[in-house]
């Protein structure tokens, strides 16, 4: 069972907002897309959705076009957010979740499970419209998933919330993986992509630069930052063969390597045969790759 994206472009008259999309979403897997403001993102989750047209490219569930799929088996948190604001959040998530098809019955544990996880059980009666932003989010956030979803599409879901609320939120996700959902959500939040995802996709203007595992991703690039505390000085750092950009930081220096079998040399160049307390060669953060990738031309 999976979401198939294939070949999937999208234009508008001349502009081409995602251009041949081709990735694919196995069952119960949690899948990261990412970019910056108008990758085309959003545009990919509406077309998923079939809220908007493909100009060219199919999109399957389980080889049969997602399109045919039954409704109440998505789930979705646009980004646009919007509850109705004169109803109590309580009767707002019954609400929401019988229009997808579940009794009210069904729903009651449900409904507590998640205001309680989500740390809403003493605002249940209270209008939407007195709740602040983040904690309207929570709700919406709720209504997206209250039917229990096969295929959960959450946009830009931890903006706008607080830390708390956001590993809230990430326990929430990785729960819902485990009951088997499949999940593809969007961030900025790179911390959040790393710690949450099995596979990504990274969008620049429409087009995928990679599609795959994360780990994959690290590997592409290797080990290549180390941490280190010394004395020697930032001069003599950049003077280290392999080494191709140092920066100090509060607690020593992190030197970026050309490759990782530099490692070795630069261990004996900086201890001269002495002790180091800190001395540390990691891949790249999904941060710093995401920088370095965006930073790359589209070909
Ligand atoms: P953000 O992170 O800012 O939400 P995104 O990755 O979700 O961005 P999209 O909203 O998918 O980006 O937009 C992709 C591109 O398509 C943008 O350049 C946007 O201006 C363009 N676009 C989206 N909708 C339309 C439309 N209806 N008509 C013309 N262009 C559009």
């Amino acid at each position: 069972m999976s979401l198939e994206i294939k070949n999937v472009t999208k234009k508008y008259k001349d502009f081409i907002a995602v251009n041949a999309l081709d990735f694919t979403i196995d069952k119960g897997e949690i899948f990261g897309l990412i970019g910056q403001n108008g990758a085309g993102k959003t545009t990919t989750f509406r077309m998923i959705l079939n809220l908007q047209e493909t100009t060219e490219g199919d999109i399957l569930w389980n080889g049969q076009s997602v399109h045919k799929l039954n409704r109440d088996l998505l789930g979705y948190l646009p980004e646009e957010r919007g509850i109705f604001p004169q109803m109590k959040i309580e009767e707002q998530l019954y609400f929401f979740g019988t229009l997808r098809g579940r009794s009210k019955k069904e729903l009651k544990p449900d409904i507590d499970y998640w205001m309680d996880r989500f740390e809403l059980m003493e605002k249940k009666n209270d209008k939407a419209e007195t709740l602040s932003k983040g904690n309207q989010q929570k709700v919406q956030l709720i209504a997206s998933f209250i039917h229990r979803p096969e295929f959960l599409i959450l946009d830009e879901p931890f903006s706008g919330l607080d830390p708390v609320n956001r590993q809230h939120l990430m326990d929430a996700i990785l729960y819902m993986k485990e009951q088997g959902t499949t999940i593809l959500f969007s961030s900025h939040q790179m911390d959040n992509v790393e710690e949450l995802c099995d596979h990504l996709c990274i969008l620049k203007r429409g087009k995928s630069l990679f599609s795959g595992g994360l780990q994959q991703l690290k590997e592409a690039y290797g080990k290549i930052k180390l941490s280190v505390r010394t004395d020697k000085t930032l001069e003599q750092l950049n003077g280290l063969e392999g080494v191709q950009r140092v920066v100090q930081t509060k607690d020593g220096f992190t030197l970026f390597l050309e490759n990782e079998h530099y490692g070795e040399a630069i261990y004996h160049a900086i201890s001269e045969g002495r002790y180091m307390d800190k001395f540390s060669l990691d891949f790249l953060t999904l941060d710093e790759i995401f920088k370095l990738k965006v930073g790359e031309p589209v070909e």
